[in-house]
């Protein structure tokens, strides 16, 4: 999904001024992307509409970034596809909040039932009960149980012979009686959907009225993961649903149908196997990792509001004259300072949030003092010609400033790798900086 969208982006990037026809063709790319990525036909069709649309109006085709403008578009409508917020767990009103986990067969029920006790319980220092109701499973009883141990959790179970109603009933009492906050009931799945199934969890709601019915899908399935969730959710009328190893190679069109298709809100995400694995769902980071680019769209609004234009314009063309100095890059640290710290701006970059480069622009608010205090101990000629800072000009500057050498020769690097960054902004605008991040 990511690349095909991609490309075509930066095909559309490439041309600065965009036509209606230049429209057209990146939404047929936009919906092959979809389709490809096992995205509802339906909700494939609606989405590309109503981004044409609002990509035709006369304000992004007008405007300087139209490129930019449609990609923002896509954004917005990916994210409210898939439901716009977050949406927090339900709650009973009083003691036990009962959770109810349903799925098939390997799409992470068990392992999502421990996920979320565990999370309950680092989070909300809740005291939950896991009721172990699959009994068609030999291995599943077990399987729970370890996982409770794991983390500390009681596991209620009566192992395969009675009737997961039943079993359900004697796990809520037990509830009742030790006070636990939560009850997670992990029950059984089948390869597909099935009556006899469907039948068995009717009953369980039907007991145990759970305030949150789980549906707990494999990310992987595609296309199946949303025939899935219509099917328990015509037969269930499920509260959420948790989307598993989205770790994994997944296409990620799952995400877009479900809430799509069965209106049900998408609460937490699988990402991985080990029980700290389980985040909460937002949508909007959602469609930034369907887009590919991390949180871009943060980062872009965030330098088009706070970094001023013209400021980058002379910088740029100090750049291009390469006559960058010290005494710009005092400039710039202020403007860098305002727009937050510099690693997390080097975090919203698709790639860089691991990069030791990020780790190594480690530009502090009360550092800034620190590297002024060594411009300014730079006689004007070294401010203006950083290449004359050799060892024993350091060595004075750094006795002059009270700062260690160590700390000089940082601060040169630091001023080297900020001239880097600028050389490559240096087209002189924002495009500049967007095709530094779109790369
Ligand atoms: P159940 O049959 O629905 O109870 O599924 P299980 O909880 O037993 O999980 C089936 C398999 O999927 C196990 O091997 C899990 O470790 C694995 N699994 C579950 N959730 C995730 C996830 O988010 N990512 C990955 N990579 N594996 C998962
Ligand atoms: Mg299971």
């Amino acid at each position: 999904l990511t690349e095909r969208l991609q490309n075509a982006f930066s095909k559309l990037r490439r041309k600065g001024k965009i036509t209606e026809s230049d429209v057209r063709d990146m939404m047929r790319e936009v919906r092959l992307a979809l389709l490809e990525a096992d995205v509802n036909f339906t909700v494939v069709k609606n989405f590309v509409n109503t981004v044409r649309d609002r990509a035709l109006g006369a304000d992004v085709l007008d405007s300087l970034t139209p490129a930019q403008q449609v990609l923002k578009i896509v954004n917005e409508e990916l994210t409210k596809t898939m439901g716009d917020t977050a949406v927090p767990l339900n709650k009973a009103p009083h003691i036990p909040t009962i959770i109810m986990m349903v799925g098939l067969q390997g799409a992470g029920k068990t392992t999502t039932a421990g996920k979320l006790a565990l999370k309950l319980k680092n989070e909300e220092h809740a005291r939950p009960l896991m009721i172990a109701a699959d009994i068609y499973r030999p291995a599943a009883v077990d399987q729970l149980v370890t996982l409770g141990k794991q983390i500390d959790v009681p596991v209620f179970e009566q192992g395969t012979d009675h009737d997961p109603v039943d079993i359900v009933k004697a796990g809520l009492d037990q509830a009742t009686l030790q006070k636990n906050d939560y009850v997670i009931i992990d029950t059984a799945g089948r390869l597909q959907i099935d009556q006899q199934l469907m039948d068995e969890l009717v009953r369980i709601k039907a007991l145990a009225h759970p305030n949150e019915i789980l549906l707990v899908v494999d990310a992987m399935t595609g296309q199946n993961a949303t025939e899935v969730a219509k099917g328990f959710n015509d037969d269930l009328d499920i509260t959420g649903v948790v989307l598993t190893k989205l770790d994994g190679d997944t296409r990620g069109g799952a995400a877009l149908s479900i809430r799509a298709v069965t209106g049900k809100p998408i609460k937490f995400t699988g990402q991985g196997e080990k029980l700290e694995d389980l985040d909460v769902f937002y949508p909007d980071r959602m469609a930034n990792r369907i887009l590919g680019m991390g949180d871009m769209m943060t980062l872009i609004e965030k330098a088009q509001k706070d970094y001023d234009a013209k400021e980058a314009e002379k910088m740029a063309e100090k750049m291009r004259e390469n006559t960058f100095d010290f005494n710009d890059f005092l400039d710039q640290m202020g403007q860098i300072q305002n727009m937050g710290p510099v690693q997390d701006l080097m975090k919203m970059i698709p790639g860089m949030a691991n990069n030791p480069a990020a780790q190594n622009l480690n530009i502090g608010d009360k550092d800034i003092d620190h590297l002024k205090a060594i411009v300014y101990s730079m006689t004007p000629q070294e401010r203006e010609q950083p290449e004359l800072l050799n060892p024993s000009r350091r060595r004075r500057i750094a006795a002059g400033s009270g700062r260690s050498v160590q700390e000089v020769n940082r601060m040169i690097k630091q001023f080297n790798m900020s001239k880097d960054m600028m050389q490559k902004m240096s087209k002189g605008n924002m495009s500049g900086m967007e095709g530094m991040f779109g790369g």
